[in-house]
């Protein structure tokens, strides 16, 4: 084989620092960085990564995970934000991993629902957004979602596969493909295709995200875009509904588009019965500091990179919660972002 033919090195950028696509704002340099357009691309690049032995990570936004500050030199960086589609299947939406979910709350409004309000602002690619089963409130993503499309990566023909939602295990912050190597290609929505009018604005809402060029995963630019097109539906008459205006004092409120960070670090323990960020909060741990990260003053369960944080600052801290939550309430708090290993290793 001709390895300077191989998809690998065609679709691969070299020494990219994944700082750059991360709402984290941290990471070092990525030996390989592909950013597929097409389920096919991505499957060429899979195929070419098992040929030569390489592991892979896949990833969407970055707004749920902390890179390492020395990434394994022969691992490719995945992301899928290039793979953003929204198409009209007859009278149902398909919408593909690389879509941010915060677009669905605009195609939602347009169409005269208010079912995906809740997407509104929350960061993050629909492909994750089912992987981590992204919630707001006593919203799931796993409520607009009606079937998921997906390559199982041990699978050799890399084949696009289908399943129900209903058998995706769907639960707290959890899927069934956090259980298998598997890749979301997309999903068809329970949202029904309501007008002309909403086909024509999902397109021009899915070429402005485009044109944006590379997509940065900055909080703040996220924050600007959606803001913007907000504003822009209300010029043509479509009010912006209370759920988004609360939504956006929320969010505002916890100051979460200020600072790179990746939103909530642990989930909360139901079982306890007290939200994570409340029990940072009584162990007087908010605003505490390590290197560059911080504990954020504003929101116990958030570490905010507010000047030039290693991954390794921002562990330090979550050990801390980690050990004084458990010598204080007596549980290990389970982390909800993903810690990317430092070592090569195939991985999700
Ligand atoms: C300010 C802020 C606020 C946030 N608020 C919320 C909130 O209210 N609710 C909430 O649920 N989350 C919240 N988050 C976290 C984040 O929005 C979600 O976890 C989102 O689903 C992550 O999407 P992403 O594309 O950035 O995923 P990434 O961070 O890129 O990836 C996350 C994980 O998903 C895996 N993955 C990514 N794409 C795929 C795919 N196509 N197939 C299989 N696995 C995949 C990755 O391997 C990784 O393990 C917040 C984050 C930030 C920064």
């Amino acid at each position: 084989m001709n390895v300077h033919n191989s998809a690998v090195e065609r679709l691969c950028r070299r020494n990219v620092p994944l700082a750059k696509f991360s709402t984290y704002g941290i990471g070092g340099n990525a030996n390989y960085l592909a950013m597929p357009e097409t389920s096919e691309e991505l499957a060429e690049l899979l195929q070419d990564c098992k040929r030569r032995g390489m592991p892979w990570f896949i990833f969407g936004m970055g707004s749920n995970i902390l890179f390492p500050d020395e990434p394994g030199r022969d691992t490719v960086f995945i992301t899928l934000k290039n793979m953003a589609e929204i198409k009209a299947n007859e009278d149902r939406w398909y919408v593909s991993a690389g879509t941010p979910m915060s677009l669905l709350s605009l195609l939602g409004l347009v169409g005269g629902t208010d079912m995906l309000d809740f997407t509104f602002l929350l960061p993050g690619c629909l492909g994750a957004g089912i992987y981590m089963n992204a919630k707001y409130n006593a919203q799931q993503i796993c409520d607009i979602v009606d079937v998921v499309y997906y390559i199982d990566t041990e699978d050799p023909s890399l084949q696009v596969r289908s399943i129900s939602a209903e058998d995706c295990r769907f639960a707290y912050k959890q899927s069934i493909f956090q259980q298998h190597p598997w890749i979301v290609l997309g999903a068809d929505l329970k949202l029904c295709v309501s007008s002309e009018e909403q086909v024509r604005t999902a397109a021009v809402l899915l070429a402005e995200w485009k044109a944006r060029g590379s997509h940065p995963s900055s909080l703040p630019s996220f924050f600007s875009f959606f803001l913007g097109e907000i504003h822009s539906l209300a010029g043509r008459g479509i009010q912006t509904p209370q759920t988004m205006l609360d939504i956006i004092r929320y969010r505002t409120g916890k100051k979460h588009f200020d600072y790179p960070s990746c939103g909530s670090v642990f989930k909360n323990n139901y079982d306890y019965g007290v939200a994570t960020g409340f029990l940072v909060d009584k162990l007087n741990l908010k605003g505490t500091e390590h290197g560059g990260a911080i504990i954020s003053p504003h929101h116990g369960n958030m570490i905010l990179n507010y000047n030039q944080a290693t991954a390794a600052d921002v562990i330090y801290l979550i050990n801390l919660i980690t050990e004084a939550v458990h010598k204080e309430f007596g549980f290990v708090p389970e982390p909800e972002i993903v810690l990317v290993e430092e070592k090569d290793k195939n991985s999700l």
